[in-house]
């Protein structure tokens, strides 16, 4: 490869050191001006070759950064953009014609990014940043991998490469996760304390009258029961999530454990002039479940719509089969409080309680959560629900009918 050439591919490199421009051609003088002809017209075959291959490789390099699902961008040393593929013109909101350069300001406008490139370009270097800009309204985190890209002779940055990792998943997770931790260890805080507090005045011999150690004792156990719902309540979420629970599915008719639940709930229902009815579907009627799991589910819910329903209301439980799509809904309507269309979405969330509805009943706010993962994750089912504030509620879930 002649001299020029060399000096010519070096910069086509991002070289830019004066020496290699493609200005200083070899001295040619005292030279045959034939033989320079030739010479000329060989140098310039030979460029029109290595132009061609260059292009090939952009060509190739462009396809590669295109085949990355993460962003990415190359800098030269002048500060342009040089090749960004898709995913970082839609982080970052611009476009580039393939081939075409344009200065970094020009399509990055977000200061942090490019005080990152600044800083790898400047000091050559290897550089992970966490960084965080909105794409598409949603506020999204990355984790920046910086490169700075160095010449043939290792003396400087012509370039940093730049890769984004979105990391906006993995953050949320660990977020939840440490709302989760707050929250249950919110919850549990509540019933120990008024164990603990009620403990005390009994040794401390504060309270003398059998009638109030009698009435403390009844609060240590409600507490201690509700302790040990939460926490059963808390395992079984989890145990769903993490894919550990043990199910055990068979044909289940849902109208029997409709009518076993009715039973067990009864008595706190009269006791609060409260009517159950029922309007079921014939017992041959089967559902795949999980028996227990689906008992569960029926509880939270008609148990939900007891406490939720001032006295004198009714609450009517009415199971609907569509056999034409091979499916069956359970409906629990009640003549309750119900919930306004702001709270409605998040019914479904842990520990997420209606405030209002906090005074009417106690509640830790896993209910519905557990009955949304046994119906959709445990039997590939859907939950619903419809509320008119005053009016009344009607929680749902439809699941596959065994044919
Ligand atoms: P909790 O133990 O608090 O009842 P759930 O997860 O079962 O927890 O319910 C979450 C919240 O949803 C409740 O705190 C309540 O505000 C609201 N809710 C649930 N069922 C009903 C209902 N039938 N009527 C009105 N509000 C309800």
């Amino acid at each position: 490869m002649t001299l020029a050439v060399k000096k010519w591919f070096a910069k086509l490199l991002g070289d830019n050191s004066p020496d290699s421009s493609i200005a200083a051609l070899p001295n040619r003088s005292g030279t045959n001006p034939k033989d320079d002809l030739e010479t000329v017209r060989l140098e310039r075959d030979e460029l029109k070759i290595l132009n061609h291959l260059a292009q090939k490789r952009i060509r190739y390099l462009e396809a590669v950064l295109h085949s990355i699902p993460e962003a990415a961008i190359v800098t030269d040393s002048s500060d342009r953009v040089i090749l960004a593929n898709d995913k970082a013109k839609e982080v970052f909101q611009f476009s580039l014609v393939e081939g075409s350069h344009k200065q970094l300001n020009e399509c990055i406008h977000d200061e942090k990014f490019l005080d990152l490139l600044k800083q790898v370009q400047q000091f050559p270097s290897h550089k992970v940043a966490e960084h965080s800009r909105s794409v598409a309204n949603e506020q999204r985190w990355y984790n920046v991998i910086l490169s700075s890209i160095t010449n043939v002779h290792k003396n400087g940055s012509v370039g940093v490469l730049a890769i984004l990792h979105d990391v906006t998943r993995e953050k949320e997770a660990a977020r939840m996760k440490t709302d989760f931790v707050s929250s249950v260890s919110h919850e549990l805080r509540t019933p120990l304390t008024s164990i603990k507090a009620y403990l005390e005045m009994l040794i401390d011999g504060e309270v003398q009258d059998q009638q109030t150690q009698q009435k403390f004792y009844g609060i240590i156990q409600n507490e201690a029961t509700r302790l040990s719902k939460l926490v059963d309540n808390i395992l079984n979420i989890s145990r769903i999530e993490a894919g550990v629970v043990k199910v055990s599915k068979q044909n289940v008719p849902l109208a029997a454990i409709v009518k076993e639940v009715f039973e067990v709930l009864r008595p706190q229902a009269d006791a609060s002039g409260i009517s159950l009815v029922d309007e079921l579907t014939p017992v041959f009627f089967h559902v795949r479940a999980d028996r227990e799991m689906m008992r569960q589910v029926l509880f939270n819910l008609i148990s939900n719509a007891l406490k939720y329903t001032p006295q004198g209301g009714t609450v009517t439980v009415r199971l609907l089969v569509d056999e034409g799509i091979g499916q069956v809904t359970a409906e629990v309507t009640d003549t309750g409080v119900g919930v306004s269309k702001e709270d409605l979405p998040h019914l479904f969330e842990k520990f997420y309680r209606v405030s209002g509805s906090k005074n009417m009943a106690k509640g830790s706010g896993l209910g519905l959560a557990l009955v949304k993962e046994i119906v959709e994750t445990v039997h590939n089912g859907r939950v619903s629900v419809a509320s008119t504030p005053n009016e009344g509620s009607t929680f749902s879930f439809t699941l596959p009918l065994v044919s």
